[in-house]
């Protein structure tokens, strides 16, 4: 039987004026994705038809779940429009599956074909109780629903339905720069984005010999994880050892978080209109630790007027979690190797910082040119989807 995949837009089909562009995105996103395999796509306004040559079906399916802009997808076996074809395919696809009720649904865009699609659900209604024993009809309830739909051309029968990830095609939006540590929240911060559309590249701050190349090595990791949403991700890595013996040296142990995110705010305004990004992303939830309240947030914003986008500022960390699993970045965030934040964390951070003790601090620092001089430092991984094998077709 010849499958083809159905794909249902998402939340793009309500941006009118811009559907064509969400659309082309989300066509070329998928090629980019499917680039390995011998497939064909096609599109019309409503959906995306995605024919293999091959037999790697349950290998597309999986790459297609990683795609954003996907409401929901079928494997639909694509026949003639004629009659007899339609029955004998659903016959076929039905003998098999292990089922009690059914209901048979028709949809018929192709007004020459000669049977109204209510008595032609009917008919193969029929056919289906009196081939199969055991099953009856459920229009409530259905555990299998059969779906015909008939173009003028070609017929697709389905009965499956997988769901996608929904949100936006990556690159609907515009760059953003997600500030990437090894831990959970800024991980899930970057997936979240990326479901917006916004083409995330990272920003890994490191203190060595502080932290260790290990701790680079895991933000690469979980980069990686990232990388199935987008197929290339760039990751900047700031050398951030001078500044934050600066600040070690210089400031008040109080201060010092403070001092040293408002370096990184700071460092990263620069990056992002280096990189012609537009908004800056983090991990940072409210209340989390000293330097997420609201006030701390507040005199570490002020350093730069690009938008900051936090996604899981308002989400508790066991909602977090939870999404951190379900992308596969937690088992690698729990892994023990510091980063630049925890080498140098005071006793007391200050949970309510002014404005005008950070002033007082940032006055024994040199920081224009330590910033200068970091910058000129910072080097750029380019981070590529690997292309997986599966010896075997499931389907
Ligand atoms: P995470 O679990 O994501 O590390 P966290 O709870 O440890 O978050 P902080 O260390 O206070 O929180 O950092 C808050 C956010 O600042 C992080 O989510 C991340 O976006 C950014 N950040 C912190 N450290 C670094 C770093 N070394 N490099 C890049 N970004 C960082
Ligand atoms: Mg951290």
């Amino acid at each position: 039987m010849n499958r083809v995949i159905l794909i249902k837009y998402g939340e793009l089909t309500t941006k009118k004026g811009n559907r064509k562009f969400f659309i082309q995105t989300l066509y070329q996103n998928i090629q980019k994705k499917l680039a390995g395999f011998n497939v064909e796509i096609t599109q019309d306004l409503s959906r995306m038809y995605i024919e293999k040559k091959k037999k790697d079906l349950s290998l597309i399916l999986k790459k297609v779940q990683e795609v954003f802009g996907i409401h929901t997808f079928q494997v639909a076996v694509k026949i003639k429009s004629e009659q007899e074809e339609i029955k004998k395919t659903c016959l076929s696809l039905l003998k098999n599956q292990k089922f009690s009720t059914f209901k048979v649904e028709t949809k018929r865009s192709d007004k020459s074909f000669p049977i109204p699609s209510m008595e032609f659900s009917k008919q193969i209604g029929g056919l289906l109780l009196k081939s199969i024993d055991g099953i009856q009809v459920d229009v409530h309830q259905p555990e299998v629903l059969v779906r015909i739909e008939i173009l003028p051309e070609y017929t697709y029968v389905y009965t499956d339905q997988y769901t996608g990830l929904g949100g936006y095609p990556v690159g609907t939006q515009g760059k953003g720069l997600l500030m990437l540590s090894g831990g959970i929240d800024s991980p899930v911060a970057g997936y979240l984005s990326l479901k917006r559309g916004i083409q995330v590249d990272c920003v890994y701050f490191e203190a060595i010999p502080h932290t260790s190349l290990e701790a680079r090595e895991k933000v690469i990791s979980l980069t990686r994880k990232l990388v199935k949403y987008r197929s290339k991700i760039s990751l900047h890595i700031v050398p951030f050892t001078k500044i934050q013996e600066a600040i070690y040296q210089n400031c008040d142990p109080d201060y010092m978080i403070t001092i040293m995110r408002r370096m990184m705010y700071r460092i990263m305004d620069r990056l992002a209109k280096q990189k012609n990004a537009l908004v800056i992303i983090n991990g940072e939830s409210i209340g989390q630790v000293a330097s997420q309240t609201l006030n701390s947030m507040a005199v570490i914003n002020a350093v730069t007027n690009m938008p900051v986008i936090r996604p899981v500022a308002c989400l508790d960390k066991l909602e977090i979690i939870d999404i951190a699993k379900k992308i596969d970045t937690y088992d690698i965030s729990i892994l023990p190797y510091e980063d630049c934040c925890t080498v140098f964390v005071p006793k007391h951070p200050v949970i309510h910082p002014t404005m005008e003790a950070c002033l007082k601090n940032e006055e024994k620092l040199d920081y224009e040119s330590l910033i200068e001089e970091t910058l000129r430092e910072v080097f750029t991984l380019s981070i590529e989807e690997e292309e997986e094998t599966f010896a075997e077709d499931l389907f």
